[in-house]
């Protein structure tokens, strides 16, 4: 690890002031002594560092911004996070596991309880992938500028079997799966005082409309939260990820599920695929099928399969689309 400068911000503006730079601005240069990123708990920032992805001049602590680690709720607006809430710290609130049951258990699944209590929020969105090219200083990769994934023929075991044409990474933020079938939205600071909100869904973006970002997050903007919409009567939802091991890992795949149940019948419903493409998506056409009926068994099971249309598996990782129909099936049930 090269050599950087320390500085804590003291607040948003200051932050924003200092910082040029974001992973992907820096990614797999020489040490660049100009460069200044943001830092929050630190656990995907030093993980780049260690491998020599990323070699920042300066490193801004935003960890210790006063007020960015709320977490409020209000019937009219809904729920908002503040960017530096802890995986922990959501895992252990009682208003998120009573009334957004998935996104509390897709915390409650990331990484390790010793990851979460540094992890936050919105570092966990703005994470890279975990690509084995993407992460290895001794591969060139699509989106590290080569213009090529390497995934496509070669070791593909963990990587996308939607949209993977261009790039077949997964993103690994398994949080952002449940985050999205809530439809929340992430709202971002910029200098000046200006702030945006922008939907989760448009928040990540596809490797063929940019090859380097995974999120639209530009230097010299900072996620300050994340707001999810209030919960209307009768919602239910799930999370399920299926890991190569219930420990640590990222997920090998996995789904949020949103139901709105009245009168026994499903009025609306969300299910959000994680680790299928290389950003999580949804699975409209498989949501639409339970709009206005009864779930069962065998509607579940057929959402399960029509969540799985279209995919193109590549040579290592046909495996994941009989998974993806059994957990979407089961975490539809468990919706009810
Ligand atoms: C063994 C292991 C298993 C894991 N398993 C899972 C899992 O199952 N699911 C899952 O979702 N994650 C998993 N993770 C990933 C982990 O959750 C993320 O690395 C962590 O959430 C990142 O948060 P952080 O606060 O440490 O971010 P940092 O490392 O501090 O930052 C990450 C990136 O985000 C940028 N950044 C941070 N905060 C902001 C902000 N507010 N605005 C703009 N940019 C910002 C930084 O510049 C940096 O580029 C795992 C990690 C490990 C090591």
């Amino acid at each position: 690890m090269n050599k950087f400068s320390w500085y804590e911000a003291k607040s948003v503006e200051d932050a924003l002031e200092n910082v040029n730079a974001t992973s992907s601005d820096i990614l797999a240069k020489k040490p660049e002594n100009s460069t200044v990123i943001f830092k929050a708990g630190g656990i995907d920032l030093l993980d780049l560092m260690k491998e020599g992805l990323v070699n920042p001049g300066a490193i801004i602590n935003i960890k210790k911004i006063p007020g960015l680690d709320k977490i409020e709720y209000d019937e009219n607006s809904g729920l908002k996070i503040g960017t530096n809430t802890t995986l922990s710290e959501l895992e252990g609130n009682d208003l998120i596991k009573t009334k957004y049951f998935a996104l509390y258990q897709a915390v409650a699944h990331a990484g390790t309880p010793h990851l979460r209590n540094s992890a936050t929020l919105g570092g966990n969105l703005a994470q890279r992938t975990r690509c084995w090219y993407f992460r290895s200083i001794e591969h060139q990769c699509f989106r590290k500028g080569s213009g090529t994934c390497y995934a496509q023929n070669g070791e593909n075991e963990f990587h996308s079997i939607m949209n993977n044409q261009t790039c077949a990474s997964v993103h690994s933020s398994s949080v952002s799966t449940a985050l999205m079938a809530f439809n929340a939205k992430v709202e971002i600071a910029s200098s000046g005082g200006k702030t945006r909100e922008v939907e989760i869904e448009d928040f990540f973006v596809h490797p063929e409309d940019n090859s380097k970002n995974e999120t639209i997050l530009q230097a010299g903007e900072l996620i300050t939260g994340v707001i999810i919409p209030p919960v209307k009567l009768g919602t239910k939802s799930y999370y399920i990820k299926q890991g190569a091991r219930e420990s640590h890992d990222w997920a090998i795949a996995d789904v949020a599920v949103v139901t709105e149940i009245s009168g026994g019948k499903c009025n609306n419903a969300e299910i959000v695929l994680g680790a299928a493409s290389p950003v999580p998506i949804k699975a409209e056409k498989a949501a639409t099928m339970l709009k206005g009926k009864r779930i069962d068994e065998a509607l579940a099971k057929s959402a399960g399969k029509r969540s799985m249309k279209g995919a193109t598996p590549l040579s290592g990782n046909a495996y994941k689309v009989p998974i993806f129909k059994t957990i979407v099936k089961r975490a539809i049930l468990k919706s009810v």
